[in-house]
């Protein structure tokens, strides 16, 4: 059974680095173990929140009230059968890309830039330079307090930035439908998507990624709030990035609660200049949210 840890400092699993902490975590090394909590949640009445690299979350400074899972061990676990990827829900993607490259399996290149899990992956459908999970997933296995279920991305309602996956289902395992290809071309590609990341993101700063979702047409959430003239402003240790202004950057002691404020200014700003309501991309944990518009 993993071992039950009272208060640990999330900021410690985010890649902002802020956030309070957990009433309880534990990290399940195995399908039993992660059942096993799960029921003890559910019988205890405690919520259930799971992070995988934390490279899209935005942790409550006040901790969150909940038992927070990270998966490890068999949870984490890569392999290969054909074309088909197995990969544990606490798997990162980097493990998936490479243990698909030396099985000459192309499909996830994509996800190159994408610091984090699978498990998260498919929560968020995260996606980058056209493709996305749903394009690659077979189906994901979804564990709750009170079942398990097989889910393929149409039943997992998967869409831009998108899941019907509710706090308490755990994806923990996801199986990848690749296809045979060129190692030498697959590396290319990859090293290509990365020098181009490189060029337009902040990759060496402290973020949780797209702060908002793209609006339908037209300019991206970045660009407009760049048009809002917010590059480069702070709140506390947080700022807009300068690089890409749909990152805020922790530049040193910034608190959750600073990120949520230039959050807050560039929403507004952006909703009194253009008229359109910015969808937040960064999911929420704890009790935290934006002010109505
Ligand atoms: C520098 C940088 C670049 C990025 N670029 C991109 C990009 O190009 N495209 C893109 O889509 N995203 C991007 N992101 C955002 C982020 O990396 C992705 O959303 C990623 O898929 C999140 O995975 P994670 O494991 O870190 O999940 P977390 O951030 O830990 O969690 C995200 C959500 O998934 C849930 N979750 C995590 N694991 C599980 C699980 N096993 N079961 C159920 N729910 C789970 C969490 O509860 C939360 O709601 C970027 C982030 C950074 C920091």
């Amino acid at each position: 059974m993993s071992e039950l840890l009272e208060g640990v400092a999330l900021s410690r699993f985010t890649t902002i680095g802020t956030g309070g902490p957990a009433r309880l975590f534990a990290r399940p090394g195995s399908l039993a173990e992660l059942r096993e909590l799960l029921r003890r949640a559910e019988g205890e009445g405690l919520a259930v929140e799971t992070i995988g690299l934390g490279s899209n979350v935005l942790v409550a400074d006040e901790g969150i009230d909940a038992l927070v899972l990270r998966l490890g061990g068999e949870l984490a676990a890569v392999s290969v059968e054909g074309e088909m990827l197995s990969a544990g829900g606490g798997a990162t993607n980097a493990t998936c890309l490479h243990r698909a490259r030396a099985a000459g399996l192309r499909g996830l290149e994509f996800a190159s830039a994408i610091p984090g899990t699978v498990g998260g992956g498919v929560c968020m459908n995260a996606g980058a330079y056209g493709s996305d999970f749903a394009a690659v997933l077979a189906e994901a296995t979804i564990v709750s307090g009170a079942e398990t279920l097989r889910l393929t991305p149409a039943e997992l309602e998967l869409a831009y930035r998108h899941s019907g996956l509710v706090p308490g289902q755990v994806v923990a395992e996801v199986r990848f439908r690749l296809a045979p290809g060129d190692p030498q071309a697959a590396k290319a590609e990859v090293a290509e998507l990365l020098a181009r990341r490189k060029a337009s993101q902040p990759t060496t700063k402290r973020t949780f990624g797209s702060v908002f979702k793209n609006p339908p047409g037209g300019a991206g959430a970045g660009e407009l709030i760049e048009h809002c003239g917010l590059k480069g402003f702070r709140v506390g240790g947080a700022l807009i990035s300068m690089r890409h202004a749909n990152f805020i950057e922790n530049a040193g002691g910034a608190t959750s609660a600073d990120a949520l404020a230039l959050m807050a200014e560039a929403r507004r700003r952006v909703w009194e200049r253009f008229g359109l309501a910015l969808e937040h991309e960064v999911r929420f944990l704890g009790p935290i949210d934006l002010a109505p518009l």
